[in-house]
């Protein structure tokens, strides 16, 4: 019996695992291919949503959606992958394991980056994961019941990206929950000389009209240079007090990636082609942040479950067929969109390379909430067909726009 691993169960890694199930069923091959995913958790986390204030909903347990498919999968640790003699090595409850593979799906997406700061890797939070995203909502928790005190009531989100943005945004929601109101604060900190600068021109006004009506203050054009449990040193000489510092400042591929040969990009990761292998490395591909595929002629996937969910689908389709000796399919994605969650103000839809501004506020929210709560959600009834209708290697259309300009 042949046997694919997929590493990682994320939105790559899940769907390409119930995609290459889907594969395999298709071609009658339910007994010569042993399909195995491995993850370090028993859960696939909608990780978009991990700067929520409701949590309840993100970590869906993977037996659920992988036994009605007859996908195996394991809890363990993936220390090292070696591409050679096609062996992983796992540490597992049970110790040290090595693992072999006649085809290979790495899945293991990206980590916030966390630089050498003093008192950063101990005193910051962050929402990269659904354990770091418990544990700041087990400190909100404790910050409601603790003394009034304005550390306690000032929040520094260090990282106007994407994350950054739509975390400082949520913040008046987290704490009006825990009953902190009034004289709260939150601070906005990142080294470019303006908010967003990373999303581009047209969306730049918008995000700022919002953050202004969330009394959300910045501090731009300046880096943290230590952290302590009462709050932050930035380079500018000035300390904020804050309880809560979220460091959600850049994003980089696994540094799994780099156990393989060849090229990578500045984010680290491995350049896949569109059926999505891995170059140079045969029976291995590679789908979700840990990849770089160029997907209209021109441009590279970004790191986001808009593209990563795809990729996943071909890669999963493309392993089995590459294993069965059939024809792959290639991914093209024609569109590319954002939405980004600006909290109480609504959010912003932008279309286009260039991020033009198509729909915000209210309506703009509303496409949000469709992604973050139903699109991007495997079906969870357990019924193969659905979980196999949905993993079938096709490019969605892009999410409604309501009131769109
Ligand atoms: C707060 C937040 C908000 C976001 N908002 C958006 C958004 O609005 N729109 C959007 O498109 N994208 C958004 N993103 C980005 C999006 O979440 C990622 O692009 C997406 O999760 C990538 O999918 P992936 O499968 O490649 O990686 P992941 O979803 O990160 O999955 C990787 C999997 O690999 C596992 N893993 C990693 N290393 C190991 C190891 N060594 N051993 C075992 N298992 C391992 C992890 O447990 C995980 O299950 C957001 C990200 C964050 C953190």
């Amino acid at each position: 019996m042949a046997r694919i691993v997929v590493l990682g169960a994320g939105f790559a890694g899940l769907w390409a695992a119930i995609g290459a199930a889907r594969k395999r069923d298709e071609i009658g091959a339910g007994s010569d291919i042993e399909i195995r995913l491995v993850d370090r958790n028993p859960y696939h986390n909608i990780r978009v949503r991990n700067y929520e204030a409701d949590l309840s909903e993100t970590a869906l347990p993977l037996a659920q959606l992988l036994d009605p498919i007859g996908v195996t999968h394991g809890l363990g640790e993936v220390e090292a992958i070696d591409p050679v003699r096609r062996q992983i090595s796992l540490v597992t409850s049970g110790g040290g394991e090595m693992l072999g593979y006649d085809r290979l799906v790495l899945a293991l997406g990206s980590e916030v980056m966390r630089p050498d700061i003093p008192g950063l890797a101990d005193h910051a939070f962050d929402v990269d994961t659904y354990a770091a995203a418990l544990r700041l909502d087990d400190h909100f928790a404790s910050l409601g019941r603790s003394t009034p005190s304005p550390g306690r009531s000032t929040i520094a989100v260090v990282g106007a990206g994407f994350t950054g943005i739509e975390v400082a945004a949520e913040m008046p929601e987290r704490l009006a929950r825990v009953g902190i109101t009034g004289s709260r604060r939150i601070i906005l900190v990142d080294p470019n000389p303006a908010v967003g600068a990373t999303i581009g021109a047209h969306a730049q006004p918008v995000i700022e009209t919002a953050l202004a009506s969330l009394d959300v203050e910045t501090r731009l054009g300046v880096r943290v240079t230590s952290v302590e449990a009462a709050g932050i040193h930035l380079n500018s000489g000035e300390f904020i007090p804050a309880q809560t510092v979220i460091w959600c400042a850049g994003m980089r591929a696994s540094r799994l990636a780099a156990n393989f040969p060849g090229a990578r990009d500045r984010l680290g990761r491995l350049l896949v082609d569109p059926f999505m292998r891995v170059a140079d490395l045969p029976g291995v591909f590679a789908a979700g942040d840990i990849a770089s595929s160029v997907v209209d002629g021109l441009h590279p996937t970004v790191m986001s479950c808009q593209f990563a969910r795809p990729m996943g689908r071909f890669a999963g389709h493309n392993v089995v067929a590459d294993l069965a000796g059939q024809p792959m399919l290639p991914l093209r994605i024609d569109w590319y969109v954002t939405v980004l969650d600006l909290g109480g103000w609504g959010a912003l839809y932008t279309e286009g390379w260039d991020r033009e501004v198509r729909a915000m506020g209210a309506a703009a929210k509303a496409t949000k909430q469709t992604i973050n709560c139903k699109r991007i959600y495997p079906p969870l009834s357990g019924s193969k067909d659905e979980l196999f209708a949905a993993a079938a290697p096709t490019v969605q259309a892009p999410p409604p726009t309501y009131g769109a300009r």
